[in-house]
């Protein structure tokens, strides 16, 4: 590695047996969407996660999209969402004709906040206005507290689906999330834990759910030879060339945890100590991947705010993003509610993600180091 060469947040990280699958798609000519790759997939997924069903689909926001539309969602519905996130968690419920209600995020796990969501959750009971559905993430890696959302969920009679896309290989209690709530999401896009260039899954203990997301994903044919169709679907479906790249990265998914979560140790190592640097907290309910290494910087301690940081980094070649800007800043979402709001902001203007991937080097690790003491002085 040269002195200089780029340092990614989160490249992929791509082995052996990826190629061998894709060698084996070709060689069977399963140049399509479908095929025996989809299949054992979506299999060997369920036996990772320990859910009963799984569709691949050709992204996490396609499987959120189906997700919701399954939830039933629909025009003039509203459906929380955690407001520090990526904006795919909120884009499909707007695209099925819903609002969004953003609701804030709590500081010991920077997932959403529980006690504001019951709050917000009780006033609307009496109002009798309840939201169809919530939206939960489960962020850089680690999950949000699952057991109270379950809960408030249930009392109110709320569709729980879980965004786990940041969160394959995390658990809560020693389970995977993606199946604590009606349905989960996962993303296998370029820059997630595992990729296949561009993926997702869509998984439930419901039979029935995944059954009727497959036939939504694959234009909702009806079974009969000719072309018909009752309603209308998407083109949603998995390449069964991807879905081998796809068991392949799953196959070390394990190591691949491992090592984020190496990254997030010698990070901590060397920056903890500075003055006002915290790193995102690890919740005590399970195992945070550190797909993504998070930390937030107080300019009045550290005397240098985060930008000055990041700054320095991205002139040396290495790649440091702020944390998510929360989507009730959003100027797309510029007219939805949000219940809170201040943690995400505040942890949007400090915070900064380093370069975690699985495939990092020590030598890069230290240089990243040295930037940011460097910065830091
Ligand atoms: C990546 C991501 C998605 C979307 O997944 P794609 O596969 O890129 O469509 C959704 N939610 C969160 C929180 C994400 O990080």
């Amino acid at each position: 590695m040269t002195e200089g060469q780029r340092i990614y947040l989160s490249p992929p990280d791509i082995g052996e047996a990826e190629r061998q699958y894709v060698q084996e798609a070709f060689d069977t000519n399963w140049i399509a969407p479908l095929g025996p790759h989809v299949d054992a997939f979506e299999e060997e997924f369920c036996q990772k996660v320990g859910a009963g069903y799984a569709a691949a689909l050709s992204s996490g926001t396609a499987a959120l999209h189906l997700a919701l539309r399954l939830a039933g969602v629909g025009a003039g519905d509203e459906v929380l969402v955690s407001t520090l996130t990526f904006v795919a968690s909120a884009s499909p419920v707007v695209q099925l004709g819903a609002a969004p209600i953003f609701v804030d995020a709590e500081r010991h796990s920077w997932n959403l906040d529980p006690q504001r969501l019951a709050d917000f959750l009780a006033i609307r009971d009496r109002q009798g206005r309840l939201p169809r559905a919530l939206v939960a993430v489960h962020l850089y890696g680690q999950c949000a507290d699952l057991d109270a959302l379950v809960e408030i969920c249930e009392r109110y009679g709320v569709v729980l689906i879980e965004d786990a896309a940041e969160a394959l290989g995390a658990t809560y209690r020693g389970r995977s999330p993606g199946s604590f709530g009606k349905c989960g999401i996962f993303s296998f896009n370029g820059n997630k834990i595992i990729t296949t260039s561009g993926g997702g899954m869509l998984v439930s203990d419901d039979e029935e759910l995944i059954q009727r997301a497959r036939k939504l994903a694959t234009q909702a044919r009806d079974p009969a030879p000719h072309y018909q169709h009752s309603e209308l679907g998407y083109n949603y479906r998995m390449s069964n060339v991807l879905a081998g790249i796809g068991r392949g990265q799953l196959a070390s998914l394990d190591e691949k945890v491992e090592a984020t979560r190496r990254n997030f140790f010698a990070y901590r190592d060397a920056l903890a100590d500075l003055p006002g640097v915290e790193f995102m907290p690890e919740a005590t309910w399970g195992r945070h991947t550190r797909w993504l290494t998070c930390l937030t910087i107080d300019e009045q301690k550290a005397g240098v705010h985060r930008e000055t940081i990041r700054e320095a980094m991205v002139a040396k070649n290495i790649e440091a993003r702020p944390v998510w800007k929360p989507m009730h800043l959003q100027p797309v979402f510029a007219d939805a509610l949000c219940v809170g709001g201040e943690v995400a902001e505040d942890l949007f203007e400090r915070g900064l993600c380093l370069p975690s991937g699985s495939n990092l080097t020590d030598e890069q690790r230290q240089r990243v180091i040295e930037a940011f003491l460097e910065a830091f002085r």
